[in-house]
């Protein structure tokens, strides 16, 4: 039984078939190759993008989705999430699907070995498959990464897209470096810089991130006006170079990402979206079908 826990659990043989798999099905939707299946939605944290792309690649593939919303479940009445869980894999599921807010909820799931887990967000450390559509829309525009440079922009500790990203990347023969105000840049050996502007001529793609408000215990800016003088990716910032722009969503517009570049051809955020689907159905084969 494989899991998804981070995109370690996939081999790099397996992350190019995901890819040609993605490509592939973007070209032409297959037929519905998860038919017989059935998966489970069990997702602690809000979320708008994941969840509904991980239904919607599932429906692809003629797959049926059962969402738990453990606001309105037994978790509610004291029942651990180990339980919840157990309970819900005594149906037999052809996996579950899960976010939470602890870091290690994915692996503790999938240390059981009941059904297929595949982690869609935990905490600050992983959210394999948005690492896994970041790669593949990247791939797209440019058709070979080894060698190029992405800077990951804005408050990267709390972010479990930066941290996959990071190490998915730099597996796969990127050079990451980081760009952040010191409270939002995490302990690591990657380059680091408090400006873009400093490293802009030497980056193939930006990544800009979400300030994640909820996750600082404290407010880190009484401002973020000021924040967004030096970290919203503006036209006056990325002039005509040609740079792929990304940002995982939510957007906090004129913050992290100005109006006129959301809109500018060099944006890929709605790409992102879109492939999300391909990319999910991709995975979905991957651990359901493949294995
Ligand atoms: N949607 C992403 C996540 O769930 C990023 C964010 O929330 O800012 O991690």
């Amino acid at each position: 039984m494989q899991h998804l826990v981070d995109t370690d659990d996939f081999s790099k043989e397996q992350i190019a078939n995901i890819m040609h798999d993605a490509a592939t099905f973007k070209k032409e939707m297959p037929s519905k190759l998860l038919e017989d299946k059935l998966l489970i939605t069990l997702f602690f944290e809000s979320s708008t993008r994941t969840r509904s792309s991980f239904e919607v690649a599932a429906k692809r593939l003629g797959a049926s989705v059962v969402h738990l919303d453990p606001s309105k479940s037994s978790t509610n009445k004291g029942e651990s999430l180990e339980d919840t869980f157990e309970n819900l894999a005594a149906m037999e599921p052809d996996g579950v699907i899960i976010r939470h807010e602890f870091n290690n909820t994915p692996k503790k799931l999938a240390n059981k070995n009941l059904t297929p887990i595949l982690n869609a967000g935990a905490g600050n450390y992983a959210h394999p498959t948005q690492a896994l559509l970041d790669y593949f829309t990247m791939l797209e525009h440019f058709g070979e990464l080894k060698g190029k440079t992405i800077a990951i922009v804005g408050d990267i500790v709390s972010s479990r897209v930066a941290s996959s990203g990071i190490r998915l990347f730099t597996r796969m023969g990127m050079n990451v470096v980081l760009v952040a105000p010191k409270p939002f840049m995490p302990d690591n050996d990657l380059p680091k810089y408090e400006k873009l502007s400093n490293i802009i001529d030497k980056v193939d793609i930006v990544m800009s991130l979400r300030a994640q408000l909820e996750r600082h215990k404290a407010p880190i800016f009484e401002d973020y006006d000021e924040y967004a003088k030096e970290y919203c990716i503006t036209k006056e910032l990325f002039e005509d170079r040609d740079i792929l722009l990304l940002h995982p969503g939510p957007v906090m517009r004129n913050i992290d990402i100005s109006d006129e570049m959301l809109t500018d051809k060099r944006s890929k955020v709605l790409t992102q979206v879109k492939n999300g689907v391909y990319v999910r159905m991709a995975i979905l084969k991957a651990l359901l079908l493949d294995n």
